[in-house]
């Protein structure tokens, strides 16, 4: 039998590979489970439920799990990614773990430009995925490097300018439908509040667009590192704002307004100083049995504040969150006592009065 790929025009085999990616990312979804989520229930605030939805139970180990697969998604269908181009992205963390692992299983090479401060946990994660990690001695340098892997053929995914547009906010069981769905069972089924720190924006952008698309009420809070470009814009609605401090809080805290993070779909932004982030991480570590990143630590003390609030008005009602990536991407610095006591930082009170709080409420 004669084999028809030979018939084929260079542009017709090359949509082919765009057809054979495609049914591998289908393949990929199809093999993945949902992520749980997880209830929790606090002593101090009777009548009102906590769950947390557990991304770290991805693939490639965070939320970003669901992004990569959207850029990927976004660049074939695009018609911007084809068989053995060069994949470039800047990232210093989750983002480059899964935007490698989908690499390795399109089988692209994946090229991430990060910081050379970047841990040395995700350098190795990110090598052991099969990536190469291009290190900048200057951090505010990644974006134009990034931008030259380009013009020398690499496909740019782009987290930061794309991650808006990559990811189906409508459906497609993105983060907000699985949250809903997951809910439908559950004695107060509409969340009063959906707590999420913002990176790239699109986690926020997601949930926000899908919370008006379903008509429903529940409340969008992002929960951000004291100071963010966010925190800082937010209530101003100033896309040039910057942040007034930095932040040892990796995956959130940006230093300026990403073109993905969509003001007027956010009800709410609280400020979490990183002592106390750090202090909810390790608790959480308490309440689960299981680590997870500072993000999600930020996270459980934004909904502590809300459902304070709801408490003193004499609501009830649900507060859904997330949890973010694993706390072993961090054991060598917020996990580590020493990494912590070398930068003044002692978790100590901040994690008494979080326990305190728990079990008695805010005034308790
Ligand atoms: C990216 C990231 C976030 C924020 O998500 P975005 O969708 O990019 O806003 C939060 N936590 C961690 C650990 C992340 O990597």
């Amino acid at each position: 039998m004669q084999d028809v790929s030979q018939l084929l025009s260079p542009h017709e085999t090359g949509r082919r590979w765009v057809h054979a990616a495609l049914e591998m990312l289908a393949q990929e979804a199809a093999r993945s489970a949902d992520t749980h989520l997880l209830k929790l229930d606090f002593p101090g605030f009777p009548g009102i439920d906590f769950y947390f939805k557990d991304e770290s139970a991805h693939p490639s180990g965070s939320l970003k799990h669901r992004l990569a697969r959207s850029l990927y998604l976004y660049a074939l269908c695009n018609g911007r990614l084809r068989e053995g181009q060069a994949v470039v992205d800047a990232s210093s963390g989750s983002t480059a773990i899964s935007e490698a692992w989908f690499a390795r299983l399109l089988g692209l090479p994946f090229t991430a430009v990060m910081p050379a401060c970047t841990a040395p946990r995700k350098i190795r994660d990110v090598q052991a995925l099969g990536g190469r990690c291009d290190l900048v001695d200057d951090p505010a340098q990644v974006h134009a490097r990034a931008a030259e892997h380009a013009t020398r053929g690499a496909c740019h995914l782009d987290q930061f300018g794309l991650a808006v547009q990559a990811t189906d906010w409508r459906g497609n069981n993105n983060i907000a439908e699985s949250i809903i769905q997951q809910m439908a069972r559950e004695p107060r089924p509409v969340p009063a509040w959906i707590v999420c720190g913002a990176g790239t924006g699109g986690t926020s952008a997601t949930i926000g667009r899908y919370l008006r698309y379903r008509r429903l009420d529940t409340r969008l809070c992002v929960a951000e590192p004291t100071g963010s470009g966010y925190v800082e814009g937010w209530r101003g609605r100033d896309r040039d704002a910057v942040a007034r401090q930095p932040t040892l809080i990796e995956g959130i805290g940006r230093p300026r307004v990403e073109p993905g993070f969509l003001f007027d779909v956010v009800d709410e932004v609280i400020e979490v100083p990183d002592t106390t982030s750090i202090a909810a991480a390790w608790l959480l570590e308490e309440l689960l049995g299981r680590r997870y990143g500072g993000s999600s630590g930020t996270n459980l003390v934004a909904c502590l504040q809300l459902a304070a609030g709801m408490r003193d008005r004499g609501e009830r009602g649900s507060i859904v969150s997330l949890l973010c990536d694993p706390g072993e991407r961090y054991a060598e610095t917020l996990f580590d006592p020493a990494w912590l006591a070398a930068r003044g930082i002692d978790i100590g009170p901040a994690r008494e009065a979080l326990r305190h709080c728990l079990a008695n409420g805010p005034h308790g």
